[in-house]
């Protein structure tokens, strides 16, 4: 955090007052690709965050320097790309990338606080400009949402900028200082994410704004209530291993899966009207009608409505503080993503492989949107280092890709630090 302080005085040349907010990736347990379905997920978030320091200026424009792509933009409040004001550039340093004063277009980076910003005011939030860094050690398009962590920060900024004197807290209450709920919040940072391009569902942005310290959540993506689940570190560990597959997941495939699943709800709302999303289908009524949907979408509805029962059932496994049924369920999860939903790919499974024949191991799946990205894989502490070593004999040589591997402890979620 001093560093990114020390930058921030580095880029701008200003000594005014820093204010410092933080928001988490995360990663999750189980649950995947039921959120925009309505349904149940299990996520904690992660101990990798992005950080934003900031100065609130009186000019309605928000200037950002950002560390991980080595370049600054600006726009205007409440939207528009910003065109350069006289008298507001600060000493930038000397590289900017082209040698030009001003990039062309605003950077795809720039679009989450821009699209934010969007939202809050037009949620009636007057929004005030300011200059900042923003940094992170979520890696970026891993599938542990950056995108989304990026997202709460920037609200935090904007919503900071706007009363510079509120204390160091978690984000609800500077949200309520602004008489909104951590829970709309979330929401309006998801359609931010949606004006980005992504259609993405709930889960990421409510438990980077939502996350508690040693604890999962089970998370109704339809109501946002939610249940915290201690997870016994002295028994098991979490371990996220990327695979160095970027995600190649086009927002196309994403958003095609989601079609398939509104098409699989409206056949079957046939024989339910009160059927509205998966999220409404019994698995009974799906086995009964399954034939009557065409192939892909009865897999990808199958999928999601099998899921949404093993998160239920793995919390139940959780709190009775069965491991075993909890990896079993786990394993389920990625063998249901493999086959029926196909987000995963040979090097996803390949991790899956190489962690499942580690002894001590009690589940693993790819974790997040899939193609590409990370595995989740809950074993016991004295298998991580078995797990490393295995990870690292095997898949460097078979893929060619070097894959990263850390141990993860569920983290608070997002909040004004400084
Ligand atoms: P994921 O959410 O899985 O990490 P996405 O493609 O959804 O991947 O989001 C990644 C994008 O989010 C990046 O390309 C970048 O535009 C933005 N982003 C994430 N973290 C940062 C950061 N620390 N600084 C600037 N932009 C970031
Ligand atoms: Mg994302």
């Amino acid at each position: 955090m001093a560093d990114l302080v020390a930058r921030f005085r580095d880029v701008f040349d200003d000594s005014g007052p820093v204010r410092v907010v933080r928001a988490p990736g995360r990663v999750n347990l189980i649950g995947e690709h039921t959120d925009y379905n309505g349904g149940f997920v299990m996520p904690m978030a992660l101990d990798r965050a992005v950080r934003i320091a900031l100065v609130p200026h009186d000019e309605p424009v928000v200037a950002i320097w950002s560390v991980q792509f080595d370049e600054r933009a600006e726009f205007r409040l409440p939207s528009g790309l910003g065109t350069p004001l006289a008298g507001l550039r600060p000493p930038w340093p000397a590289a900017v990338p082209g040698g030009e004063a001003e990039p062309a277009g605003a950077p795809h980076w720039l679009r989450y606080p821009m699209k934010v910003a969007e939202v809050l005011a037009e949620a009636g939030i007057a929004l005030r400009g300011f200059r900042a860094v923003v940094d992170g050690d979520v890696p970026v398009g891993s599938g542990l949402s950056s995108s989304a962590a990026y997202e709460v920060a920037s609200a935090l900024a904007l919503l900071v900028a706007v009363r510079p004197d509120v204390p160091a807290a978690p984000a609800a209450a500077l949200a309520e200082a602004h008489g909104l709920s951590a829970g709309r919040l979330a929401k309006l940072c998801q359609e931010a994410e949606h004006r980005v391009g992504v259609r993405c569902g709930i889960m990421d942005q409510f438990i980077s704004l939502h996350g508690r310290a040693g604890h999962a959540l089970v998370l109704d993506c339809r109501d946002l209530s939610f249940d915290a689940v201690p997870l016994p570190a002295q028994k098991a560990k979490v371990v996220v291993i990327d695979s160095g597959v970027k995600r190649r997941l086009s927002s196309g495939a994403y958003n095609e899966r989601r079609g398939q699943c509104e098409e699989g709800a409206e056949h079957l709302r046939e024989f339910d009207p009160a059927i509205r999303e998966l999220r409404d289908v019994s698995l009974a009524l799906f086995e009964a009608h399954a034939d009557r949907l065409p192939e892909v979408v009865r897999r990808r509805c199958r999928h999601v409505i099998t899921e949404n029962a093993r998160v239920l059932e793995s919390a139940e496994a959780m709190k009775a503080g069965d491991l075993t049924r909890f990896g079993d369920l786990v394993n389920a999860s990625h063998d249901s993503l493999r086959d029926d939903y196909e987000v995963s790919g040979p090097e996803l499974d390949l991790l899956v492989e190489i962690a499942r024949g580690v002894e001590g191991v009690f589940g693993s799946r790819l974790t997040g949107a899939g193609f590409g990205g990370c595995t989740v894989t809950l074993a016991r502490p004295e298998a991580v280092e078995p797990l490393r070593a295995a990870v690292l004999a095997r898949y460097e040589k078979e893929t060619g890709l070097a894959p990263r591997i850390w141990v993860s402890e569920a983290a608070a979620g997002a909040a004004v630090e400084q």
